[in-house]
């Protein structure tokens, strides 16, 4: 193919390539620069041509490292990620070329939109920060009941049950935890031993847990369970840990309230030969179209009063799971700025 045809055949290749592309001479004046090139880097569309590029260009960090491939000898090839003020990020490849006897005539450099992959990036950053948040909570608190027994405390064989029953529901909550996020990266959970337990003595003791939390928050906790109702078949921790994960967001939502009733009440009855746990509760609400999400794995709700609260976005992805494994279902009915009221349903 003869060199003039298959110049501009690069030049339009160039032209219509939807990454940056611009190339300088050895005093860095503008050579050529693709449409793209000359929107990202802020040049006067095909007017920039012969201008020194540190005097045209609006992306100090990139002419600044650009341009050094010609000052400087020796370097040829540089990669940079270049974070403009609008938070778009880029991969720029910057070469430096060289003639037939070796001599440097100039540079091109390629810039690559990486904005999604930066957007990846910092999710992940923050989903870690929140996990080791999450993580640390129960850490702390089973290494200080640890310390404390060790000190002493295991003498007194009430207090001893008493911390002993913390530490196992904290791991029991790391444990969770890691199974939730086992789930999520696609490993598959170990399937539950099923034995008939009674929902009235678990609701009893996730509301014993959690009954410090209500007094500090200055909320009413209730709890009508009647021993009689029938069993159902499950795990007796695993079915305490989702009736935990319900009422701890209840008391947290409720705890946000400024003023009107604090009010939280765990409620079990039969209905249509099933058995319904309901958690009823004067929070802040969920708004509508969040009310199907909020099962979803990570999903938090980030605007609005429940957006103050950290958290991982698991707890009701955990107990959704727990429940659907004893054949069940979680379902919530909610109104912003009244309350929310989620209702367990399980085959006796
Ligand atoms: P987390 O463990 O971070 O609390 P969840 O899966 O338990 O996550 O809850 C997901 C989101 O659902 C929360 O971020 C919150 O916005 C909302 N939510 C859950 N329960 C309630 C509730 N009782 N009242 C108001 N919002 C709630």
């Amino acid at each position: 193919m003869p060199r003039q045809v298959l110049g501009k055949l690069v030049e339009q290749l160039v032209e219509h390539l939807d990454e940056a592309c611009v190339g300088i001479d050895k005093e860095g004046r503008v050579q050529f620069a693709n449409p793209a090139a000359s929107a990202l880097l802020g040049l006067r569309p095909g007017g920039a041509r012969g201008e020194k590029i540190w005097d045209v260009s609006s992306v100090p960090d990139f002419t600044r490292a650009f341009s050094r491939l010609v000052k400087e000898s020796g370097v040829t090839r540089r990669e940079q990620v270049i974070v403009l003020p609008d938070q778009r990020a880029f991969l720029a490849q910057m070469f430096a070329v060289r003639g037939p006897e070796g001599r440097l005539s100039g540079a091109v450099a390629v810039l690559r939109d990486m904005t999604s992959l930066n957007k990846i990036e910092q999710d992940m950053t923050s989903f870690v920060s929140r996990m080791s948040q999450e993580l640390k909570k129960p850490l702390t608190s089973v290494k200080g009941y640890v310390e404390t027994l060790l000190e002493g405390a295991y003498t007194d064989p009430a207090i001893c049950r008493r911390f002993l029953q913390v530490i196992n529901d904290e791991t029991n909550r790391m444990a969770r935890l890691l199974v939730g996020l086992l789930d999520a990266s696609g490993a598959a959970p170990a399937p539950m031993e099923k034995k008939p337990i009674s929902v009235a003595a678990v609701m009893r003791g996730a509301a014993d847990r959690l009954s410090p939390f209500a007094l500090q928050k200055n909320i009413q906790l209730d709890v009508h369970a009647d021993d009689r109702l029938p069993p159902v078949m499950g795990d007796e921790a695993q079915l305490g840990q989702a009736i935990t994960n319900l009422l701890d967001n209840a008391l947290k939502f409720t705890g946000l309230v400024e003023d009107g009733p604090r009010r939280v009440t765990m409620r079990a009855e039969m209905a249509n030969g099933r058995l319904l746990v309901k958690i009823e509760d004067t929070g802040v609400g969920i708004p509508p179209d969040e009310q199907a999400k909020v099962f979803e794995r990570f999903y938090r709700v980030t605007h609005g009063p429940a957006a103050v609260l950290g958290g991982t976005g698991l707890g009701l992805s955990i107990a959704t799971d727990i429940v659907r494994a004893m054949d069940g279902t979680i379902d919530v009915a909610s109104a912003p700025g009244r309350g929310s009221t989620f209702t367990v349903n399980l085959p006796v």
